[in-house]
């Protein structure tokens, strides 16, 4: 039995002892990658997928492969892994659901299933589209506008709208998704075009080893024999003279064809450092895009989008509030998605404003915004405790009130820089050493108390909806 039929034989298993909608949801897209020395990899398509089945269903699915195999199995393991990640030309152009899709044909292509990563892109290989990251699912924001815009020009007429594109911006704000939709999308309209996605450092050791094997010549027919030439993080390639010179010719002989380039880069090309001046002509000779953070608008939108795709609901405030707390990069916007919706999955309860901030305070500290007033921060640490605010700005020195009253009074110090008197005065006409010294003992106790460090996130986070 090889692990293709070992796993069809298990999903036969757990198909019968689970509904349709489970079986469907959490085993559509997996298969056993490896089993060796009773221990049996099982690849699924992403981390929430993973989470269910190590917490829910590992039991079930254990049992039954020890079942199958004659308890040659001892462990499972569950990776994050796509088989998305075939050689384009075997991948059957506009289908919506292929088998390969499905995860029942064993890949041939030319790459090894341990090199695909996390984001199941495959790092060897040949051809290394990734068919999630296409135009449709791209959201459109004011600070990735003329980007997308660019890319759909490129993609609808490669080689003459702009050549190169040059798209740059900060991590997780959407290059490497417009770069893969770009080729997505030609290969959409034309199965046989020859696309060649690849990393700036996958290039650079491929042609150190092209080098070193004496494969020069196979090197360069790889990569100019392409009608698109997808070059990722090319800010990569400071420093390193032989490849940077390569990639020039390698450019040339593409842009002289009319083949179409498109690089993505984490900061301009000038900004690029050590970036031989050939080079920096030649990228600035086409369009440059910039992707930018998308503003709060957009951060909802693309969490609605995400939603959509992932199948759940949370409501408007719940996502304009995710949105409000993370705000500097896209794929830890998603990142924050996915974990709020396994975390209540697996809770078994329904999303609210207190469980969803509590499940974003591992992802950043909240910046509150300036126009709080010392009132508000006294009101926020009043609710968050039960308490009346006169309780805070009161005379009694009771225990239960003594440690509110120094967050407060902390709170306005580190985030808006409030005066010692001002603090005094706003908590009852304190004195300012009492602020002072509340202050200090917050921060030093925030050093090794957890408990504080949540209570006071917390409260900052209802400051952020004031
Ligand atoms: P970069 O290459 O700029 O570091 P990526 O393209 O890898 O960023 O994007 C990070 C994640 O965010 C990916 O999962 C991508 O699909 C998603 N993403 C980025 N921009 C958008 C967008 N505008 N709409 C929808 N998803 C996006
Ligand atoms: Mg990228």
């Amino acid at each position: 039995m090889n692990t293709h039929e070992l796993w069809q034989s298990v999903l036969g298993e757990l198909e019968l002892k689970l509904s349709k909608a489970s079986f469907t949801t959490w085993f559509r897209h997996t298969f056993i990658s490896s089993f060796e020395n009773g221990e049996v990899r099982v690849a699924v398509p992403n981390d929430f997928t993973k989470t269910w089945l190590e917490k829910k269903y590992h039991r079930d699915i254990l049992l039954s492969l020890q079942n199958i195999t004659s308890n040659t199995v001892r462990s499972i393991h569950y990776r994050v892994e796509s088989r998305l990640n075939l050689p384009i030309e075997i991948l059957p152009v506009g289908a919506e659901e292929t088998e390969a899709d499905q995860g029942y044909l064993e890949p041939d292509g030319p790459f090894r299933r341990d090199e695909i990563n996390n984001e199941g892109v495959a790092t060897a290989g040949d051809l290394t589209l990734n068919p999630k990251y296409s135009f449709t699912n791209f959201v459109v924001g004011k600070t990735s506008e003329l980007a997308h815009a660019a890319a759909v020009a490129v993609a609808a007429s490669p080689g003459l709208t702009y050549n190169p594109l040059f798209i740059y911006g900060g991590v997780g704000l959407g290059k490497t998704h417009l770069l893969q939709a770009i080729g997505n999308e030609l290969l959409r309209r034309n199965g046989r075009v020859r696309i060649l996605y690849a990393t700036c450092e996958r290039f650079t050791n491929e042609f150190i080893d092209a080098v070193r094997t004496g494969k020069a010549k196979e090197f360069k027919d790889h990569y100019r024999n392409v009608d698109l030439l997808l070059i990722d993080d090319i800010q990569f390639i400071t420093s390193k003279e032989r490849t940077q010179e390569e990639f020039f010719h390698t450019f040339n002989s593409l842009h002289q064809s009319n083949k179409q380039i498109v690089i993505s880069s984490d900061r301009p090309p000038k900004a690029i450092p050590g970036l031989e001046n050939r080079l920096l002509s030649r990228f600035e000779s086409g369009m440059m895009a910039d992707v930018g953070a998308p503003d709060l608008e957009t951060r909802v939108a693309i969490l609605e989008a995400k939603c959509r795709e992932k199948k759940c609901e949370l409501a408007k405030e719940i996502l304009h509030h995710v949105a409000t707390t993370i705000q500097s990069n896209i794929r830890e916007l998603e990142g924050a998605l996915i974990k709020i919706i396994a975390v209540h999955q697996f809770k078994n309860i329904l999303p609210t404003l207190d469980s969803v901030s509590e499940v974003l305070l591992s992802f950043r500290p909240t910046a509150i915004k300036k126009t709080v007033s010392p009132r508000q921060i006294v009101q926020a640490v009043a609710a968050y405790y039960e308490l009346a605010i006169e309780d805070l700005t009161g005379k009694s020195r009771e225990k239960r009130l003594a440690l509110p009253r120094q967050i407060a009074m902390f709170i306005m110090r580190e985030e808006m820089k409030t005066s010692y008197p001002a603090i005094g005065a706003e908590l009852g006409g304190r004195d300012h050493t009492t602020a002072m010294h509340a202050y200090n003992k917050i921060l030093q106790n925030l050093k090794r108390d957890e408990k504080l460090q949540r209570d006071i996130e917390l409260v900052k986070q209802r400051l952020l909806v004031v």
